[in-house]
């Protein structure tokens, strides 16, 4: 058993402005614990915190600063938990502090770089690095990803996820066994035998989250979550297995509501995690204070889940995020002081072991076996598995009486033998099934038929309606985007002419990386779809099921799609790891093929090795000499050689494996990435399609165009002349019946474009008044009438 009180670390989020760092101080040259001293600024000593003291000190057990490195909190925080989880310990890790502080930061990781990889992904890899160093023991690893928001618990990695939002799944419930011991009903455990695979299941996880998410619920601030990696060890021969659970924790924003100050859904949010924040304090408080018999664990989902971490069996570590800047500094405040409670709970680690299952298994198959022969004793009937002919046929027999008879008292005595007990509802079933299928079949059907076609023909109808209705929306939508290509081009054209004498005067590039307006020649997709194919399998697969709507759409809208996505402030992250990535598997290649040659340099020596030896053992016999039995300088050298090519060898195929983990993550990154602008993409395709259902299209169209969400302010003042409503737009009116539909026609007799028009009936089509654009949609036009065409 070991005892340990919570070890609690805090880490810095760097600050943006430099002038910030006054605020606080860290003192790490005290002999016993560090600590973090926050110096309250004087114009907020009398205001939010309502204390005259101008300073507050912490101790922690150590204290990260801004500069700290992810592989720095891995090495001091993660492994020591991580390595007690190996030799059988649960361990649980978690981050607690406001919105922004860098919890997900810490546990996940951010979003961007290889490098920017946190604590779960890095534990994973040291996990799997260290049983596969240790081939003495049998390992299993399962891995659970569980979030709570408003006090219900869903399971991220339900496969049901992809089809349904987070409502319409099973609620993940807390039960709780005679023993006390805690049960998650309806959270699912995947095996994970490698790295990779583990990985794989937390992008999942994150992804599905992602998904679930709405800009209504920004869920992920408000919602907890557990990733938990499950670990099994055993002897090999030995009975006794051993459990250990490591829970990676990355709790809600623990801002007060009153400073948040919301309504609505986000009061109702806000006061749950403020319940389920302040349920961990009351459980905190109680446990901290010495002599409490009854700890509130049950009060909340998240403390039931976490009971053994606090106060129990495991060993728990607490990192306080702290974004220490000046508006921040009550809530930084309040979350040391949570942590200095937290130190206080004295947690008691013992080793989670049991008998194999297996061995209970054949223990009970005995015991079987002993009471069968006991049963025969006394029925004086030896008993079989199944029931014989005889006994078959009588038992149908007394089931056929029974069921003939009238007399609503009879019974169906069958004796008290559970097999035949059974055999007579199986029998009775079948007779069931085997009616209810013949009344089916025989049915009438003709006038079923006539009655469905009506109703057939109406929802056929209405579906096509639709159709044509979301193919309009489409082309109005395009159409817009069309008209801001074009001005897009324009204004590039007239920047570019502008730079281009800017830059004569030896001025920096025009466009700052990461400048979503920056001038672009190559579209994503192409690349990107190449990179995709050469990726794993099991990856893929990962997210062709989370962009599969991707092939549903229409081409309009996959032609949207590709604007949309050139244009998204995103683009410059998955560009550049794009490049990152084709660097390392080009770097993979060339150490593939390098491995390959020292490979057979290797062989190669090795032949020389022994043809040397079988000389010298030749020339040994022949000449009469004793064979040396030192080898001779020429084989020594040999041999140097070999050992130094091995070495290389093994330096390349660490570095080949270290690539790989690299190229994986990455991957992962850029799909996640990707499933982000999809479902950026489909909400702003909603609004724009929504939008144009409500007002009429072609008249309101252009003034409703919202500009592409992008974070550049540059791209919403570019998208800014389209609303103007001095454009002239020459509408085409399509024969369609209604008197206004011809009323706007003669308003522009001047176009002339029946030839280019489709005969269907089609809502009106907004034109620019300007030739180019105006051919470029008349294009687009014939095109959407030929796939209309071709639909049917
Ligand atoms: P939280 O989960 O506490 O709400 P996040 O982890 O999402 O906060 O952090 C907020 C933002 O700050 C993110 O963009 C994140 O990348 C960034 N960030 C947080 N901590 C750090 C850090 N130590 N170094 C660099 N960026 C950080
Ligand atoms: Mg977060």
């Amino acid at each position: 058993m070991v005892k340990q009180t919570i070890q609690i670390f805090a880490r810095v989020k760097p600050t943006v402005r430099k002038q910030q760092q006054g605020i606080y101080s860290i003192d790490e040259d005290e002999k016993l614990t560090p600590s973090l001293e926050i110096i309250l600024p004087r114009d907020l000593a009398d205001g939010f915190v309502n204390n005259k003291r101008e300073s507050y000190r912490f101790k922690f057990q150590r204290i990260f600063d801004q500069d700290s490195k992810q592989e720095t909190i891995f090495e001091n925080i993660a492994k020591p938990v991580a390595e007690s989880v190996l030799a059988g310990y649960n361990g649980t890790i978690f981050a607690y502090g406001q919105t922004g502080s860098g919890k997900t930061f810490t546990i996940t990781g951010g979003a961007e770089r290889y490098s920017d990889r946190g604590i779960i992904p890095r534990t994973l890899s040291y996990i799997f690095e260290q049983l596969q160093k240790d081939s003495s023991k049998i390992y299993t690893t399962h891995i659970s990803y569980l979030e709570i928001y408003n006090e219900c618990g869903y399971d991220l990695l339900d496969p049901r996820h992809e089809a349904s939002s987070l409502e319409d799944l099973p609620k993940v419930t807390v039960l709780e066994d005679p023993d006390q011991n805690i049960h998650l009903k309806n959270l699912s455990l995947h095996q994970a035998t490698t790295e990779e695979e583990a990985l794989n299941l937390l992008f999942l996880g994150d992804t599905n989250r992602m998904i679930a998410e709405t800009p209504m619920n920004q869920a992920s601030t408000r919602s907890h979550c557990i990733f938990t990696i499950h670990l099994s060890s055993k002897e090999p021969g030995s009975a006794t297995v051993r459990h250990a659970k490591l829970h990676l924790v990355d709790l809600a924003g623990s801002e007060r509501v009153a400073k948040t100050g919301v309504g609505g859904q986000l009061l109702t949010e806000a006061k749950y995690i403020n319940l389920s924040l302040h349920y961990l304090e009351q459980v905190i408080v109680a446990l901290s204070e010495k002599h409490r018999s009854h700890i509130p664990y049950r009060n909340s989902m998240m403390t039931s889940v976490l009971r053994d971490s606090l106060g129990g069996n495991c060993m728990t570590t607490m990192i306080a995020t702290l974004s220490l800047e000046k508006r921040n500094v009550d809530e930084s405040i309040s979350t040391c002081r949570f942590a200095q409670r937290v130190a206080l709970i004295k947690n008691e680690a013992v080793l989670n072991e049991e008998i194999d299952p297996k061995l209970m298994v054949i223990r009970l198959q005995k015991e079987i076996q002993e009471l069968k022969s006991e049963l025969a004793i006394v029925t004086g009937e030896q008993r079989t598995e199944a029931l014989t002919e005889a006994e078959l046929l009588q038992l149908e027999k007394l089931i056929t009486s029974f069921l003939e008879d009238q007399d609503p008292e009879s019974k169906l005595e069958v004796g008290a033998d559970m097999r035949k007990i059974h055999h007579c509802f199986h029998y009775l079933k079948k007779l069931l099934n085997d009616k209810k299928i013949h009344r089916q079949s025989t049915a009438p059907s003709e006038n079923k038929d006539q009655n469905c076609q009506e109703p057939l023909k109406e929802e056929e109808y209405k579906k096509l309606r639709d159709i044509l209705q979301q193919r309009d929306n489409e082309i109005n939508i395009l159409v817009n985007m069309l008209k801001k290509e074009k001005k897009k081009a324009q204004d590039a054209l007239h920047l570019s002419s502008m730079d281009r004498s800017e830059l004569r005067h030896g001025q920096s590039a025009p466009f700052p990386p990461g400048n979503p307006d920056g001038p672009k020649t190559l579209p994503l997709s192409a690349p990107t779809q190449a990179l995709d194919s050469s990726t794993s399998p099991c990856k893929s697969s990962l997210l062709h099921r989370k962009t599969g709507m991707r092939e549903e759409m229409s081409l309009g809208r996959q032609e949207a799609f590709e604007i949309f996505k050139r244009d998204h402030a995103d683009s410059v992250t998955i560009e550049d790891n794009k490049q990152i990535l084709k660097q390392r598997f080009s770097e993979a290649k060339a150490l593939g093929e390098s491995i390959n040659e020292a490979r057979s340099r290797i062989g190669r020596l090795k032949e020389e090795i022994t043809q040397r030896h079988m000389q010298q053992v030749a020339l040994g016999v022949s000449e009469n000499i004793p064979t040396p039995s030192m080898p001779d300088q020429l084989e020594e050298k040999l041999r140097s050689q070999l050992e130094e090519e091995k070495r290389r060898y093994k330096t390349m195929f660490a570095r080949l494996k270290a690539l790989k983990v690299e190229i994986e993550h990455l991957q992962l990154l850029m799909d996640k990435a990707k499933v982000k602008l999809q479902k950026e993409f489909e909400a702003w395709w909603v609004k724009e399609a929504t939008g144009l259902q409500v007002n009429s299209p072609a008249v309101t169209l252009s003034n409703q165009m919202k500009p592409f969400p992008q974070t550049s302010e540059a791209q919403n003042e570019r998208s800014q002349p389209l609303s103007n409503k001095s454009d002239v737009y020459a509408r085409k009116i399509l024969p369609s019946p209604g008197p206004l539909l011809h009323s706007q026609e003669q308003s522009n007799p001047g176009a002339s474009m029946e030839d280019s028009i489709p005969e269907r009936p089609v809502s009106s089509v907004p034109l620019t008044g300007d030739s180019q654009t105006d051919s470029d949609i008349l294009a687009f036009i014939k095109a959407r009438q030929n796939i209309l065409q071709r639909t049917g």
